[in-house]
């Protein structure tokens, strides 16, 4: 087993290898920036791994275990709540599978009247159960609070410039600040993993993002999680009762100011005129108090699952985590367990085959953007 390693990366990814790992393991953790505050810091805090992993339920549920267990720690609260989608006559058919799975109902729009606008195209609804949300600052701010608890040394605004390989093995990391040696390396360096291990292990990996604004309607605490396939969009209600509305934005290439500028107009067009078709709380004339427009991006793959694996072509002693496609920070739990199985050997309680490097075919880049919604 190895010792000592070197984590790239303190998004949510790394921080929960650290945590896995520490109780066994030294482990430093290596940021270019601050802990915890790249993508990860911009999550929306929906956690619905049910949803976003439907054909992975023993790794949804260790999920969602993790953030029950979590609860009460530090400033960290999970707070349980359904998530609904509303079903269009012609999307019948496939909500009809999705409902035969464990967890899911499929009920009449009519039970979710005072939530969906009368012009809304739903016939029925599909309603996940162990689901919730959480504020992410809280949820990073615990998650560094304990790995440092645990023992793990935490070394922000430290770029890793290269992961260091010799006879076939990895064998440590180059800083901007010089040589770090490790018997293993953990790379969850987000949207930066394939540019890092350009020279070591090539990576179906791209950039996109979510784009995120806070509407100030009238929604009472209690009210349902949601999102809508089409329109590829997902809301909350948030702490201070504002709706939450993330929409998925993907880049068709690298991100510039140019794709930026259209992430507003986007945003405009599902706030002025699709959303208000759908949701009763929403009017035309809805305040916008706050556009976060992510110029930081998330990372995809080409089946918008995540890689956590010690490849068999890559050097020994590397594990690599990343490529959460908008579904990071709900999967914390199960990434750490996963990357912790990929290092020692170990069983996970779940399969780790999805998230196996080898199901890809190429790994280059360029790939087609796969929607979160379609699958
Ligand atoms: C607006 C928005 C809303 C979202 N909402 C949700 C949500 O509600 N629920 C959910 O589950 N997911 C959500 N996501 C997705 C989620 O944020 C990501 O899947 C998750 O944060 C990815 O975590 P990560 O640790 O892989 O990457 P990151 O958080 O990007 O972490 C990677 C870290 O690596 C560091 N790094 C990069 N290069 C180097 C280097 N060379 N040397 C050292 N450090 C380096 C970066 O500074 C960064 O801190 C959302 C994403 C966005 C953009």
């Amino acid at each position: 087993m190895a010792d000592e390693v070197v984590i790239v990366g303190s998004g949510i990814a790394g921080l929960a290898a650290a945590y896995r790992l520490a109780r066994d393991h030294d482990v430093l953790l290596v940021d270019r920036s601050g802990i915890g505050e790249g993508t990860s810091s911009r999550a929306s805090g929906v956690l619905t791994a049910p949803v976003d992993y439907p054909d992975q339920p023993a790794w949804s549920a260790h999920a969602t275990q993790f953030f029950s267990d979590l609860d009460g720690t530090g400033t960290f609260s999970w707070i349980e709540r359904e998530f609904i989608r509303g079903v269009r006559p012609a999307d019948s058919d496939a909500a009809e599978d999705t409902a035969r799975a464990d967890g899911v109902s499929l009920v009449d729009a009519d039970v979710y009247a005072d939530v969906f606008d009368d012009d809304a195209p739903y016939e029925r609804v599909l309603v996940w159960e162990d689901c919730g949300y959480c504020s992410v600052d809280d949820l990073l701010a615990t998650m560094h609070r304990e790995v440092r608890n645990r023992g793990v040394e935490c070394r922000p605004d430290t770029a890793v410039t290269s992961v260091l390989v010799e006879d076939g093995a990895t064998v440590g990391v180059e800083t901007v600040y010089g040589t770090v040696e490790a018997d293993a390396v953990v790379v969850a360096a987000g949207s930066q993993t394939r540019s890092l291990l350009a020279d070591v292990l090539p990576l179906p990996i791209k950039k996109f993002t979510w784009n995120v604004a806070y509407l100030d309607v009238d929604v009472a605490e209690g009210y349902p999680m949601g999102g809508d396939q089409r329109l590829g969009a997902y809301w909350r209600r948030t702490r201070d009762g504002y709706l939450l509305v993330g929409v998925e934005h993907p880049y068709e290439s690298e991100p510039s100011a140019d794709t930026e500028a259209t992430f507003g107009d986007r945003l405009d067009t599902v706030f002025a005129e699709e959303l208000p078709t759908m949701l009763a709380a929403v009017d035309r004339d809805v305040n916008v108090v706050r556009y976060e427009v992510c110029p930081m991006a998330d990372a995809t793959t080409p089946d918008a699952t995540g890689i956590i694996d010690a490849p068999a072509d890559g050097p020994d002693d590397l594990v690599v985590a990343a490529g959460f496609h908008g579904a990071g920070v709900m999967a914390a739990g199960s990434i750490g367990t996963a990357v912790r199985a990929r290092l020692t050997g170990e069983d996970a309680p779940f399969s780790l085959d999805p998230f196996a490097l080898s199901r890809f075919d190429t790994r280059g880049p360029e790939f087609p953007f796969k929607t979160l919604f379609s699958s």
